[in-house]
């Protein structure tokens, strides 16, 4: 993931750096250059338009041109505002102090759900809590089956119901979680191939019967622009707190990870870069700003 962009940034700052001293029109052509990056990498128009017209508003200050080392500040205005459009500060994922705590998991689907609901309980159970995962998608062929298996091969309980009513599943789950002493109970709920509004209503319902503590929308980063469209309904009709992108070990532009937090202003808090149970990270977004422009 943001292999292209990243050599494409990387080339704009050693044409940059061959220069010496730096000139408006040096900056305005570099910032040309990141515009299409960008735009090619499929980062959102919008997005592109006004991270470029920050950085170069912050570039073309004289005390950056006429500074000793003009180019390598250019690069650390880029990495920085980078940075704060991947969020800025780090957005850990914080337990309420209501036991069971409920995180609802919402998403497209092939999103990557149900993985992450599993790697989500494998983080958890590592951390000393003792999860539950509540098997609400009951549309998928085989996601409860798919889910139990997961939850068989990290130790965590699955709770599965009667398999046919989202919303009896997943009060079923916080009944069973506190009858078992398990102190989160993770629900896995539906995802369709597209926003539609049967799967809103659905969440809708068990966000009214559950009260979750948080929300979290799965992301592919695979998405590229129209993952905009699908945050942008999810925030309106259920709203979530945070987002998991997941398959950043995939090869796609990365665009829909790099435009998310800008369009929804919701923080990512984790990314999963494998299908592995123990293959998701807290996200930080200075590290992978730094990582992207090498
Ligand atoms: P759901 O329909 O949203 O529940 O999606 P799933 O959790 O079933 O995931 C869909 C597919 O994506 C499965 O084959 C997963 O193994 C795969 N997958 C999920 N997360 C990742 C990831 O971070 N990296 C990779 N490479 N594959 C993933």
């Amino acid at each position: 993931m943001f292999d292209n962009l990243s050599d494409r940034l990387q080339g704009i700052f050693s044409g940059l750096r061959g220069k010496g001293r730096l000139t408006e029109d040096d900056i305005n052509s570099a910032m040309r250059e990141v515009r299409m990056a960008m735009l090619e990498a499929d980062v959102n128009f919008k997005v592109v338009k006004q991270f470029v017209a920050r950085t170069k508003e912050r570039c073309l200050d004289a005390e950056v041109l006429d500074s000793l080392s003009p180019t390598q500040n250019v690069i650390k205005i880029v990495t920085d505002e980078l940075t704060e459009l991947l969020g800025r500060t780090d957005s850990k994922l914080v337990l309420s102090s209501r036991i069971p705590n409920v995180i609802m998991l919402v998403g497209l689907q092939g999103s990557g759900k149900t993985t992450a609901a599993a790697k989500l309980a494998y983080r958890l159970k590592a951390e000393g809590h003792s999860p539950l995962l509540a098997a609400c998608d009951v549309y998928r062929p085989a996601a409860a089956d798919q889910l139990e298996t997961l939850g068989n091969e990290i130790g965590v309980r699955v709770f599965r119901g009667d398999g046919k009513d989202p919303v009896a599943i997943a009060e079923g789950g916080i009944k069973d979680a506190i009858a078992n002493l398990r102190d989160v109970v993770i629900v896995d709920t539906a995802g369709r191939l597209h926003v539609d509004e049967q799967m809103m209503e659905e969440a809708q319902a068990i966000k009214r019967a559950v009260k979750p503590d948080q929300i979290l929308m799965v992301v592919d980063a695979m998405t590229g622009q129209d993952v905009v469209n699908v945050a942008a309904a999810f925030a309106e009709r259920v709203d979530f707190d945070g987002v998991i992108m997941s398959k950043m070990d995939g090869d796609a532009r990365g665009g829909g990870a790099l435009s998310i937090r800008e369009v929804t202003g919701k923080p990512i808090k984790f990314i999963s870069a494998g299908e592995k149970p123990d293959s998701l990270e807290e996200f930080h977004p200075d590290r992978m700003a730094r990582r992207i422009l090498g």
